[in-house]
């Protein structure tokens, strides 16, 4: 990444992509060394990650003697891990069927308790390894500014309450008196999770994994994986486990191109919040903020008073392409920037100061995996559809115990060792994606019009996408 990155412009002179602004506010990390060639490891993990950084950093701290190597293409912390919206939440976007047909209620108790353990776990290691990343835990403020998301918003308290979640509802005026948004008719606040800022907590797991002694190998690219190897272009790691963690990145290995969708999300930041703005606006804590439409929107209030926005945008590109280092199409900078203002009128006069987008990996069935297969010792995560900042250290540790050959509490949780069927072949898939995405676009304007329930449109299209 260098500098000249950021000076790329969208036609709204919105400065867009040099990979996130989180990389912006902290600078570039310091390049690590590619693989000098080829060598021999215990366990070799393909993508730096979260998910490859949380497994390698827990298999060190298990088995300091175990030869661990991550081997990332460009930057550890490079994807979706540094450029996400910073929600650390116990949030798993799993609808609830997936996992209750073979594991019942409890495991999907067990599931929800574990995310929520896994919260705190993310917080402990932070505090203990020296990173500061702007936590601050005030939990997440739902908001519903429909009658049918209102609606729904009751749907989603029953849900949290019955996963074991500690939620309150909120009337319109509770909602405003935390954060002003235009239009909220009613709210939700769950406690428990936390925001960050994406960049300083990914890099400072990357430092932590390499003070424990794994050995991190940048500017390689894998090239395939086979039982016992990792193909790269500066030679071939031979390891027992190799485990595939490149989550809205599979795609790019051959033979996984119908694996994961690789799902596009965007971003904008403002400048920080003049006084006279966050006095209309309130949001004096930081909790994060999401609302209850079909192409929801999330948001935080960083650490210096700015507002990071983000939604979905132009979902899909044909053939599961990714974007070029973060940056994201004109108009879906539009589309969130006039979001933005709808939700804070107050902010209309503040400038948007950058805007990038990333991806992230959406399974068929639209609910995560963690696998190890034994016998030929391969083995991945990921498939986090959105909610994957805290899932990956679930999924770290679950890969962890996998690899060790340890039947624990974690390797027995519904997410592991499912097999999803693959997606459709284009053109099927993008026009797939995007008529989902198109029928939610025209069931929220429906919605916002004055639709008491969830539009129809919406439910058909859930349906026939198997959400
Ligand atoms: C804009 C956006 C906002 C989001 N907001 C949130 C949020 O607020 N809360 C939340 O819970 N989740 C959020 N997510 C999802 C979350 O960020 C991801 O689920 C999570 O970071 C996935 O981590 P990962 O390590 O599995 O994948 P990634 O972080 O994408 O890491 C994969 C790595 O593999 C590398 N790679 C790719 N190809 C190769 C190759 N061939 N060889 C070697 N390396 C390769 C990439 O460079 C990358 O570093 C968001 C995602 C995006 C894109």
């Amino acid at each position: 990444m260098t500098s000249a990155a950021y000076a790329a412009t969208s036609a709204e002179g919105v400065p867009n992509g040099g990979v996130s602004f989180w990389y912006r506010q902290i600078g570039a990390p310091a390049p690590r060394g590619p693989l000098p060639g080829d060598l021999d490891a215990d366990v070799c993990i393909v993508g730096g990650g979260l998910t490859g950084l949380w497994t390698a950093y827990y298999l060190k701290q298990a088995q300091p003697d175990l030869d661990v190597v991550v081997l990332e293409r460009e930057f550890c912390g490079y994807g979706a891990s540094g450029r996400n919206g910073g929600w650390l939440s116990a949030e798993i976007a799993a609808p609830a069927r997936t996992y209750l047909g073979a594991h019942g209620e409890a495991g999907v108790r067990d599931l929800h308790a574990q995310m929520r353990t896994a919260v705190d776990e993310v917080l402990r290691v932070l505090e203990h390894e020296g990173v500061d990343a702007d936590v601050q835990r005030d939990g997440i403020l739902h908001v519903a500014r429909s009658r049918a998301q209102l609606d729904r918003l009751g749907a989603l308290v029953d849900d949290e309450r019955r996963w074991g979640a500690e939620v309150t509802r909120l009337t319109a005026d509770e909602t405003t008196a935390r954060i002003a948004v235009s239009g909220a008719l009613g709210g939700a606040h769950v406690a428990g999770a936390a925001r960050v800022q994406p960049a300083k907590l990914v890099q400072g797991v990357a430092a932590a994994a390499e003070r424990s002694g794994v050995r991190l190998f940048e500017r390689t690219t894998v090239t395939s994986v086979r039982p016992g190897a990792a193909e790269t272009d500066h030679g071939t790691v031979r390891a027992r486990f190799v485990l595939r963690c490149l989550e809205g990145f599979s795609a790019g290995l051959p033979g996984q191109r119908r694996t994961w969708l690789p799902m596009n999300s965007a971003m904008v930041v403002t400048a920080p919040l003049p006084d006279a703005v966050r006095a209309r606006i309130g949001w004096h804590g930081a909790e994060l903020l999401g609302d209850l439409a079909h192409a929801y929107v999330y948001a935080q209030r960083t650490e210096d008073g700015r507002i990071a926005f983000g939604g979905r945008g132009i979902p899909y590109r044909y053939g599961s392409r990714t974007d070029v280092h973060g940056r994201t199409q004109p108009a879906t900078v539009r589309a969130l920037v006039r979001l933005l203002h709808e939700f804070f009128p107050a902010a209309a006069a503040v400038p948007v100061e950058h805007a990038w987008c990333g991806v992230l990996g959406v399974p068929r069935d639209w609910s995560p995996t963690v696998h190890v297969d034994r016998g030929t010792g391969l083995g991945w995560a990921g498939g986090y559809v959105g909610s994957g900042l805290t899932t990956t250290n679930l999924a770290g540790r679950t890969l962890r115990d996998l690899v060790l050959g340890s039947d624990t509490a974690l390797t027995r949780l519904p997410w592991t060792g499912r097999q999803v069927r693959r997606w459709e072949p284009e053109p099927l898939r993008w026009l797939g994606v995007h008529a989902l995405y198109a029928l939610y676009r025209e069931a929220d304007r429906r919605e916002t019009r004055g639709l008491a329930r969830t539009s129809l449109l919406a439910r058909a299209a859930t349906r026939v996408a198997g959400r």
